[in-house]
């Protein structure tokens, strides 16, 4: 067992409760047996006692959507549109094979675990056809980092010549694509409450995807028991595609091909009218809110303020690491809270509600609530512990806030399923050089190649 004492403890659970000076016991099931202020009242023997004096503990970050596949392709197109920036890197990625995307995947994960992230999807949609088992690949970095892992099965099936905007190159047939998505779910799925690996489906977007390849995914999704996801509403262009194209809004398009639910949650989610606002929250369709990757394409940014208070799950995500590339899923708090204020006052949203956007929020949107994104006993003991003593935060007394507000904090340490994943700063798992040296050789082939 672990025992963390003597710090502060924000549980999100639904009591909103905290504590000045607490603790977090967990068990050898890797699930939380205590939680509370002052100490616990009995500790067995042999209990590994961790002291957390000056630092915060709170639940794991939860990331809702990203693209790790992309951190090969960092510091590209810097100041374009969505469309612009994807039509500059559709290219690239047409040569991606599985030891890129597993370079990549191993030091986004293990960037993401340090900045507090303890259970992160991933969005994969590129597979060209000589390019290996890149699911496979992501799927390994995964584990050796040790972060709980929710990577979805993408697919791209609208190229150029079909009125889309990738290149033919870069997409699947449909067919195919949805063999391959079925096929990925019966490998790797584990619906287990435990799981650390769950698939979703998830073509990519209304510009890149043929609607029988949505209808046909939502229809395999539900009867494989799977979530659903896509990007939805992101830019002033996908709007006046779907206008164009299928003479409605992203939204009405969604619901028009089966793709509002609450099995299915979207990325971005920026352009909604209050309509849309509605039927996402009457539906419980659930949003991954990415304010640093709207403001890096110039997106605009999404009416969260709103979607919370028509119920939409909302979570947090940095997206892929080309079109943001800090990718750091402890400074997105700040930057959510910031993005409600700049569109609606200082009352828009306070710390414990970017924080909650972040845990909670995050489960809600990958289905998993009922064991993640809170500290409560019984749910998994998936943690992080911010040191908040030092120059950038001492000072600020309300910890939560100073988590928010502050600079990025140190992780001192990350449990997943009870299972510490990053100490000190410092991964657990794998060497943090090894997997930039890494990275950096994937990078430079992938660009050399070209
Ligand atoms: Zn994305």
């Amino acid at each position: 067992m672990i025992l963390i004492e003597n710090a502060a403890v924000a549980t999100v659970d639904p009591h909103g409760r905290e504590h000045t000076t607490g603790y977090v016991l967990v068990g050898d099931d890797g699930r939380i047996a205590a939680v509370g202020a002052g100490r616990p009242t009995a500790v067995p023997a042999g209990t590994r006692r961790v002291d957390g004096s000056g630092c915060l503990v709170t639940p794991g970050l939860v990331n809702t959507h990203h693209h790790l596949y992309q951190w090969a392709t960092r510091g590209l197109a810097l100041d374009e549109t969505l469309f612009g920036w994807l039509t500059t890197l559709y290219p690239i990625w047409g040569r991606l094979d599985a030891e890129i995307v597993g370079a990549a995947a191993g030091a986004g994960l293990g960037w993401l675990a340090l900045s507090g992230c303890t259970t992160s999807m991933d969005h994969h949609y590129v597979f060209p056809r000589d390019g290996g088992d890149v699911l496979a690949a992501e799927i390994e970095a995964a584990r050796s980092i040790g972060v709980r892992f929710h990577p979805t099965r993408g697919s791209m099936d609208l190229s150029r010549k079909d009125g889309g905007l990738p290149p033919d190159h870069v997409v699947e047939d449909t067919d195919e694509a949805l063999a391959a998505t079925e096929a990925a779910i019966d490998r790797w799925h584990d619906p287990s409450p435990d799981s650390m690996l769950r698939i979703a489906v998830a073509p990519c977007s209304p510009f890149s995807v043929t609607t029988r390849l949505m209808e046909e995914a939502a229809t395999l999704a539900r009867r494989k028991g799977v979530r659903l996801h896509t990007h939805l509403a992101e830019t002033d262009d996908e709007e006046e595609f779907c206008r164009k194209q299928f003479g409605c809004t992203p939204v009405e398009y969604a619901e028009r091909v089966g793709w509002l639910g609450d099995d299915v949650w979207l990325a971005h989610g920026v352009h909604l009218d209050d309509s849309a606002i509605a039927k996402l929250g009457a539906t419980g369709t659930g949003v991954a809110h990415c304010p640093s990757s709207n403001a890096r394409l110039g997106a605009g940014s999404a009416r969260v303020r709103e979607l919370i208070d028509h119920g939409v799950p909302v979570g947090l995500g940095v997206d892929g690491a080309a079109s943001q590339e800090v990718s750091h899923l402890g400074a997105e708090l700040r930057q959510a809270l910031y993005t409600a204020r700049s569109r609606g006052g200082p009352k828009a949203m306070d710390a414990r509600e970017a924080l909650r956007l972040g845990t909670i929020g995050g489960a809600r949107c990958l289905g998993r609530a009922d064991d993640l994104g809170s500290l409560e006993v019984g749910k998994l003991a998936d943690l992080v512990m911010w040191r908040l003593d030092g120059l950038g935060h001492d000072g600020i007394d309300d910890k939560v806030a100073a988590l928010v507000f502050g600079p990025p904090a140190r992780v001192d340490l990350a449990l997943v399923g009870g299972r510490p994943v990053v100490e000190r700063g410092e991964l657990v798992n794998a060497d943090a050089d090894t997997l930039t040296e890494r990275a950096r050789r994937a990078h430079r082939r992938l660009m050399d190649a070209g």
